[in-house]
């Protein structure tokens, strides 16, 4: 049986450091030259003072659960191998947020303010995802 492709972001210059650093293993993160305001996802304006001029800053990528959903339905035929798969909203520890989805545990090990770190797989040369792992998972000993 022939896979779907999963679909791919339409290329756009003022995402392109942002697919560039999932490439290379890094999460980019747009910081306002202005006003110093870290935004995400990626684009040309700062919504606090709407300076254009923007530099990139690699995460931390660590961060705590904000939220998450369990995903039963494929927005798209290439998730449906993937289903039922859970999708954590994160906050970063730079203060923005992302919507990844999470690996090597399940929904029933997760609470709000559980740490995660953000890990990356590469679907393809052109392209790299992010995803979240668990810190420290309930059954870890505290230290
Ligand atoms: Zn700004």
């Amino acid at each position: 049986m022939e896979s779907i492709e999963r679909p791919l972001a339409p290329p756009n210059p003022d995402a392109a450091p942002y697919w560039d650093g999932l490439r290379e293993g890094r999460l980019m993160l747009q910081s306002c030259v202005s006003c110093g305001t870290v935004r995400h996802y990626p684009r040309p304006l700062c919504a606090e003072c709407h300076s254009f001029e923007v530099e990139w800053l690699p995460s931390c990528c660590m961060g705590r659960v904000h939220s998450w959903t369990v995903i039963h339905h494929a927005f798209h035929p290439a998730f449906e191998d993937e289903l039922p798969y859970c999708l954590v909203t994160v906050d970063l520890a730079e203060g923005v947020r992302v919507n990844v989805p999470l690996r090597d545990a399940g929904p029933h090990e997760l609470g709000i303010g559980h740490r995660v770190h953000i890990v990356f797989e590469r679907e393809s040369a052109a392209l790299t995802l992010p995803a979240c792992v668990l810190v420290l998972r309930n059954e870890d000993p505290v230290v």
